[in-house]
């Protein structure tokens, strides 16, 4: 399959000694700040060596199985490599804010998360603060941790991190946002979302393969990819479809999401000012039926206000009614 990147986008060479986890000249993520963060030095993500949580809770919001019925084990790490204005997560994601937890301290809540009955431990935007987690996790499993752990992430993420961490995540749930260099510029601030993103699913894919292997309808290996659609922009949405079709896998699951609401920082805006209509989501979802998508899952187009608050306890307690 051809390189989607035009060849100036091409990743430069990190000689052999390079390694995608080291924090004193990170490289962590596209962004390639090369600073060093064991010395304070804070890059575009704003952290430093430390971990820090914005919450871990059980959810019961994420696609059937995911949440199974006991909820996922979600771990919300603070901070994100992208700042999309219209996150949902913008209170946590825009900048750090959380606890500082210590990497035995990070074993401990994700034992915890299992042993309250979750199916899993998915974590939320981790790789900013990937060697920690996975230190975290390593030392889980020698704890007892049995059950899978998903990576849950946006997509703008650096291949070769995704290799580094091959026979560590059972799960990848990447999101597919933007078709084009042009859409993501616009949308996030970034002109290499697609191919950064393209190529680093397809290595998740190597390692999992293109399916969801599930256990009693609870999902236990594998990938899923999700995408969001976002108002008066079916174009992206459809644009995305064919490429995740045609770069990726025709198998692989989809998740398309109807839930975008609009926070305080785009109300006044012509498109992501308002929900996503009816009509517009289900012209993308009638175009994946067309397309042979196999594997759906799809979301009501409904009025909530579905923008969680991390200022309360379960800022999540909507899907269970609070
Ligand atoms: S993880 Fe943070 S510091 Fe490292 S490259 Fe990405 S944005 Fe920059």
């Amino acid at each position: 399959m051809a390189d989607p990147r035009p060849s100036g986008e091409r990743e430069p060479s990190r000689g052999p000694e390079a390694d995608p986890l080291d924090l004193k000249s990170c490289r962590l993520c596209p962004r390639r700040c090369a600073v060093d963060r064991t010395a304070g030095e804070k890059g575009f993500c704003g952290l430093g060596d430390g971990i820090v949580l914005a919450g871990a809770w059980p959810h019961f919001g994420e696609e059937p199985p995911i949440s199974g019925e006991r909820g996922a084990g979600t771990l919300f790490f603070s901070s994100c490599n992208l700042r999309c204005p219209f996150c949902q997560n913008h209170q946590i994601s825009h900048r750090p804010r959380g606890k500082n937890v210590t990497v035995d301290e990070l074993a401990s809540i994700m034992l915890d998360l299992q042993e309250r009955g979750c199916h899993n431990v998915e974590a939320v935007t981790p790789t900013p603060q990937m060697p920690l987690v996975l230190a975290s996790l390593r030392r889980a499993r020698e704890r007892g941790l049995r059950v899978p752990f998903i990576h849950n992430n946006g997509g703008y993420e650096d291949p070769a991190l995704i290799r580094s961490l091959k026979g560590a995540v059972d799960i990848y749930l990447p999101d597919l946002k933007f078709a084009s260099e042009e859409r993501s510029a616009f949308y996030a601030g970034v002109r290499d979302y697609l191919p950064r993103a393209v190529a680093a699913i397809r290595e998740m894919a190597s390692q999992v393969g293109d399916r969801l292997e599930t256990d009693r309808g609870v999902a236990v290996r594998g990938l899923l990819v999700r995408h969001l659609v976002l108002p008066g922009d079916t174009a992206n949405s459809l644009a995305v479809l064919k490429i995740i079709r045609s770069e990726i896998s025709p198998r692989v699951p989809l998740s398309l999401m109807a839930q975008y609401s609009p926070v305080a920082a785009v109300r006044g805006h012509p498109t992501l000012g308002r929900r996503v209509r009816a009509d517009e989501y289900e012209e993308v979802l009638e175009a994946a039926l067309d397309m042979g998508f196999e594997e759906l899952y799809i979301q009501a187009v409904d009025e909530r206000d579905l923008v969680p608050d991390f200022d309360r306890e379960e800022p999540f307690a909507w899907y269970r009614g609070q």
